[in-house]
């Protein structure tokens, strides 16, 4: 089985649609399970929506005017997405009766957009001539925790999904599956995160025992830059799981951080590439990767990241003072990225606020807290950093050059990341610069 995972913008406007169709009429012959996303920009349109019902205002008006402009594209019947329209009316009204948006009923809002989605997207591939069924993917087994708003699939969603999907394939159907989404065990919806549709495309693919997971979206593979930023990025033809899961975690939206784990587990590539440019190649993400690559691969950056420093001269030749700081982050679920020391400082950033001010708290009690908004991490993904030096100093030379500072510079002891923090307002430049001056040379 193929699992093919089309993301927002793949369904959000009639051409890309007609190249969907296209793409899966194409790989027919492998067994394809289609994951999609809800259309570009419905998400932010029903989380919007729901802010506003906890406010007294029940609008669905937008969403349904942009789910009915795609769905007269392909001359398709109101009626197919009528009761998902009617849940999603139905939804807004409870937040709005309760006066509060809280995050399980905000998973229920969201999930419509992926439930929309896969009735549109299975509806033009049967006139397509394709048996296509749509599937949302509690239905298949999707089980979650009920972690709302950043949900975890339960172990036994390997073996419902599996079952129910080859089901579906051996009666000669093509699912087309909502990504995003599941269900507790007790039956309340869930949503696996933002960006999350990839995270499911990944669970079903595993779970499938698929031979590869395609990941269709609106760039032609992982870049060596977001081409947004850096409009001489290039596309990386193979990268490795340990690469592609730094580069995601980093800030690389075109993968959902956590797409590339139960792949790995599973020995499954991953391939990344443009709905508007099928033939070309994309990025081929395995386990090895390229091993002879040598060199900067990549940058990734993830603007808005707070940096927390604790001083305190009770550090001085102490044992253990790491261990407690770290023990009250850990307390409070908080993450932590970067972190550098010094004998009477130590500072770490994070992404988060979740939780930050609780442990703020407690970490006061350690020595003197700062807290400074605003920087923008940037990630240097690259081969050999350890034997080669000239990266680094290249580096420098680029922000000194642009006359940018950096603070909490880092290099794993992997090796194949050099990370450091610049102002947000300088943090696109710096990265443009530095792909500049680290591409030139590639080229
Ligand atoms: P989809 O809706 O298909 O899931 P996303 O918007 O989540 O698509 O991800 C694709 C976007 O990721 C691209 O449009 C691009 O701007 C951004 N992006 C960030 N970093 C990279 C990178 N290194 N390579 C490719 N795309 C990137
Ligand atoms: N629709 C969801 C989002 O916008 C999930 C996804 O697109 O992957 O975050
Ligand atoms: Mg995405």
């Amino acid at each position: 089985m193929r699992v093919m995972k089309f993301g927002g913008t793949s369904v959000g406007d009639p051409p890309r649609i007609a190249n969907l169709c296209d793409i899966v009429l194409g790989a027919l012959p492998l067994a394809p399970v289609v994951v999609v996303s809800a259309a570009s920009r419905v998400t932010d349109m029903l989380l919007t929506a729901g802010r506003a019902a906890a406010q007294g205002t029940v609008d669905a008006g937008p969403i349904e005017a942009r789910v009915k402009t795609l769905l007269d594209a392909f001359s398709l019947d109101h009626g197919l997405v009528e009761a998902e329209l009617r849940g999603l009316r139905e939804a807004l009204g409870v937040i709005a009766s309760r006066g509060e948006a809280d995050a399980e009923r905000m998973d229920l809002v969201e999930s419509f957009g992926e439930r929309i989605s896969a009735r549109a997207i299975a509806a033009t591939l049967r006139l397509r001539g394709v048996d296509a069924v749509h599937a949302d993917a509690f239905d298949l087994g999707m089980v979650t925790d009920a972690n709302f708003g950043g949900a975890e699939p339960l172990l036994e969603s390997a073996d419902l999904l599996r079952a129910a999907i080859e089901a579906l394939v051996a009666a000669g159907k093509v699912p087309v599956v909502t990504g995003f989404i599941g269900r507790t065990l007790d039956g309340r919806v869930t949503t696996l995160g933002r960006g999350g549709s990839d995270y499911s495309a990944a669970i079903v693919g595993a779970a499938v025992h698929a031979d590869e997971i395609e990941i269709w979206t609106d760039v032609p593979g992982v870049m060596s830059a977001d081409p947004r930023v850096a409009p001489d990025a290039r596309t990386i033809p193979v990268l490795s799981f340990h690469e592609a899961a730094e580069l995601a975690y980093f800030g690389a939206k075109v993968l959902h951080p956590k797409t590339i784990h139960p792949a790995v587990k599973r020995g499954i590539p991953v391939r990344v590439k443009n709905t508007f440019t099928p033939e070309h190649p994309g990025t081929v993400i395995t386990a090895d990767g390229d091993r002879s690559a040598r060199g900067v691969r990549a940058l990734a950056h993830k603007r808005g990241i707070r940096t927390v420093n604790v001083v305190s001269t009770r550090m001085l030749l102490a044992h253990g003072f790491l261990a407690k700081i770290f023990e009250v982050f850990a307390r409070h679920r908080v993450v932590v990225d970067l972190v550098s020391t010094s004998e009477v400082s130590v500072s770490c950033t994070v992404d988060k606020d979740d939780g930050l001010d609780a442990a703020i708290r407690e970490l006061r009690s350690f020595g003197e807290v700062t807290v400074a908004h605003g920087q923008t991490l940037v990630c240097i993904i690259a081969a050999g950093l350890l034997e080669d030096p000239r990266p680094c100093a290249q580096v420098f030379g680029v922000l000194a050059d642009e006359g940018i500072p950096a603070q909490l510079l880092t290099m794993g002891a992997s090796a194949i990341n050099l990370s450091l923090l610049v102002p947000d307002a300088k943090g696109e430049q710096a990265v443009r610069a530095l792909h500049r001056a680290l591409f030139a040379a590639v080229s």
